[in-house]
């Protein structure tokens, strides 16, 4: 494994800039890279790993520096929980690690740190500096990985009955017998104008 200080570098080319989630994430997936001892994640370990963020802000762009894991690749899982989580899966043993960041963390920084003025310089400076112990919460969990939700997945391509368009990955809905899209079963984020 690389360095904090390397992978901050590549994170803040990612993302665009440094900020206190970088750190946070950047550290996040550390822990949970090391802690199921994958080593090479970008590399060797290239297909061994899942991981499933909670959140899409800063630090999310991190993990995916750091654990190599993208959307695009179906590596990268996102559950929209708004929480500053990810679970990390070693689908090579089914080992899975779930890291959160402390709610506490944010009060340590300015214990820490009372003479930075800005919050971000100070969280900054002070999730560098805190212990994984003080600042992320682990549990070792079981992660339900059926066949359509692995990277590699080669699965058959429906068609929706409704709007005609096709599906991948096992993701239509069988409603009074006919086969649907999740937008026309009723699961749509948009409506039409
Ligand atoms: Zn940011
Ligand atoms: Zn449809």
């Amino acid at each position: 494994m690389r360095s904090l200080d390397e992978y901050l570098h590549d994170a803040e080319q990612a993302h665009g800039h440094l900020c206190a989630g970088q750190v946070l994430g950047v550290r996040l997936a550390m822990l949970g890279l090391q802690k199921l001892g994958i080593d090479d994640p970008r590399a060797k370990d290239r297909k061994r790993l899942v991981t499933f963020v909670e959140i899409d802000r800063c630090a999310t762009d991190a993990v995916a520096v750091v654990t190599g894991c993208r959307l695009g690749k179906r590596a990268l899982k996102f559950r929209d929980w708004g929480k500053v989580a990810a679970t990390f899966v070693d689908v090579s043993t089914g080992k899975a690690l779930r890291i959160a960041a402390k709610e506490s963390s944010k009060a340590l920084a300015r214990q820490m740190h009372p003479e930075i003025e800005d919050k971000n310089q100070q969280q900054m400076l002070s999730y560098r500096e805190i212990s994984d112990d003080d600042l992320f919460a682990l549990q070792w969990v079981k992660v339900d990985l059926p066949p359509e939700e692995f990277p590699g997945y080669k699965g058959e391509r429906v068609v929706c009955e409704a709007c005609g368009e096709g599906i991948n990955f096992r993701r239509e809905v069988q409603r009074d017998g006919k086969v649907l899209c999740r937008a026309c079963a009723g699961e749509q984020y948009y409506t039409r104008i």
